[in-house]
């Protein structure tokens, strides 16, 4: 039987080191508050090098041991991980709205993508399969295995608290690794909560470290992993210049590492589209989590001929958005991260309007909600001039761009030096051809706006990273190949 737990259980505030709760080695803790209110939930541990050392310590400790571990005993581990973050979705979901700010729906829907990656990572992790080489030689047998790389640091942002960690402890798990781990400063609760369940599932001591820490702070606990020869890997998402600090700086021990970084993605709306098909599949690619996702259609592109017609659909469809805290049960965009999120997102609305840009819905922030509401906006007329034309604004702001032929669109969607997300609408199969051949990014959206999925590869071309994340491929940034030669058999 799987445990249920109260909200209030699922709300931990120290580090999880070596099995044990502890507070951060010099006692600071820093406030984790509610981004509807400004509330403070909870006051979690704020760990430095000494703390990010002591995580380092157990996990390496605890590696051979679990490498050793059979392979079906660890899925088997997962598997009941899985049962119990499952179980506890209504929990889970609560607590990532409370610290996140998204609609309890779309939480709720978050734990279940992440829970999909355990389950995921559980069967994979009984087929790691190697390779015998065809004999070159007699009396020589070559073989190649795969091997787990060892201790893995996990760095992740705050906007999908508990997916964007569960794809990474997932997989290290599976190959055999052990994990060290820091979830954004903003949204650490729900990490912490899933770190309990995986305890509970019987994830060993030092198998499964988690710390927090203030931005500060971050700075120095990280560092010591970057220094540390025992972390053999880092996994990153989160914003494109600290993605290249990490590279710079993990060059002096040459980790292995995956980056999964900022987007700017294009979204093209062709003259032969089906327009209702475009509007409904940019909705959802661009308002989930209010437009705070990587993968969030940043520049829309809409050729000449359904320029307007697309224009009146898409501000009517936006206009209806609902936007409310968390905990209303209609409530379709909740509040932004926090103030530095919602200023980013009105400089860029008014550097538009400045330039040009016509405002057809929204545009402006909602004080009578709380300090971090912005209404979706769809601004037409868009110019490459504009900071949202090659700045990611993560938020619910859709510019239309005009475009009068082919050629003309994949320039512009290509001119930026993300490679994440792309999607086009389109009816014509050359077209589709054409187009998906020619777009630079590691993930394409072809008539269709909902992309995530355990069983596919994510990840980026260009400066939006490398690695990926699920799929057959996904577990391959957390194995090395180790290369076998037998001699002496004549
Ligand atoms: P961020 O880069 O500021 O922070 C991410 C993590 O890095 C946090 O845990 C933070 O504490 C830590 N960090 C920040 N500065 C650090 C430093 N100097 N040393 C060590 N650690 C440091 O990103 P964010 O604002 O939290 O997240 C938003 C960004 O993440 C966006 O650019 C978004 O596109 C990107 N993102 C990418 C993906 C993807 O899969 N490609 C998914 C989600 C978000």
């Amino acid at each position: 039987m799987t445990k249920r737990y109260e909200l209030s259980e699922l709300i931990r505030n120290d580090n999880f080191i070596d099995g044990q709760w502890v507070a951060a080695a010099k006692g600071n803790r820093f406030d984790v508050t509610n981004p509807a209110t400004g509330e403070v939930i909870a006051q979690v541990a704020d760990s430095d090098a000494a703390d990010a050392h002591a995580a380092t310590d157990a996990a390496a400790r605890a590696f051979p041991t679990w490498r050793d571990t059979l392979p079906k005993d660890r899925a088997a581990v997962l598997h009941r991980w899985h049962a119990l973050i499952v179980e506890n979705a209504d929990g889970l979901g609560r607590l990532i709205s409370l610290e996140q700010g998204k609609p309890f729906s779309e939480g709720r829907g978050e734990v279940m993508y992440g829970a999909s990656y355990v389950a995921w990572f559980a069967d994979e992790a009984t087929r790691i399969y190697g390779d015998i080489i065809p004999q070159q030689q007699r009396g020589k047998r070559m073989s190649a295995v795969k091997e787990p790389v060892g201790v893995v640091a996990a760095i992740t942002p705050w906007n999908f608290p508990l997916a964007m960690i569960a794809r990474k402890i997932a997989p290290a798990l599976a190959a055999g690794c052990t994990v060290v781990g820091k979830p954004a400063e903003d949204t650490p609760l729900t990490a912490f909560a899933l770190v309990m369940l995986a305890h509970e599932a019987g994830v060993p001591a030092g198998v499964l470290n988690l710390i927090s820490a203030s931005r500060e702070n971050a700075v120095p606990a990280v560092a010591d992993w970057l220094a540390d020869s025992r972390v053999r890997k880092i996994t990153f998402t989160g914003s494109t210049r600290v993605g290249k600090y990490l590279a710079r700086e993990s060059a002096g021990t040459l980790k292995k590492l995956s980056l999964e970084l900022g987007g700017n993605a294009p979204f093209i709306v062709f003259d032969d589209a089906d327009l209702d098909a475009a509007v409904t599949g940019l909705l959802a690619a661009k308002f989930r989590n209010g437009g705070q996702t990587c993968v969030s259609p940043n520049r829309v592109y809409v050729q000449s001929g359904v320029y307007e017609r697309f224009a009146d659909m898409l501000a009517t469809r936006v206009a209806a958005l609902k936007v409310a805290p968390a905990t209303d049960p209609a409530a379709q965009i909740g509040p932004m991260i926090n103030a530095p999120a919602i200023d980013k997102i009105a400089r860029h609305v008014d550097d538009a309007a400045s330039r040009g840009a016509r405002v057809l819905t929204g545009g402006k922030r909602l004080p009578e909600l709380g300090p971090n509401y912005y209404a979706p906006t769809v601004l037409a007329d868009a110019t490459p001039e504009m900071q949202l034309s090659c700045d990611e604004t993560f938020g619910p702001i859709v510019p239309l761009f005009h475009f009068d032929d082919e050629a003309e669109a994949i320039l512009a969607a290509n001119d930026t030096l993300s490679g994440l997300a792309s999607y086009f609408y389109s009816q014509d199969m050359r077209r589709i051809d054409r187009v998906t051949r020619q777009l630079e990014a590691g993930i394409v959206g072809i008539n269709e706006g909902a992309l995530a999925s355990e069983a596919a590869p994510f990840g980026g071309v260009k400066e939006s990273g490398y690695g990926r994340e699920g799929s057959k491929y996904g577990l391959d940034d957390y194995l090395s190949i180790k290369y076998l030669c037998q001699g002496g058999l004549e």
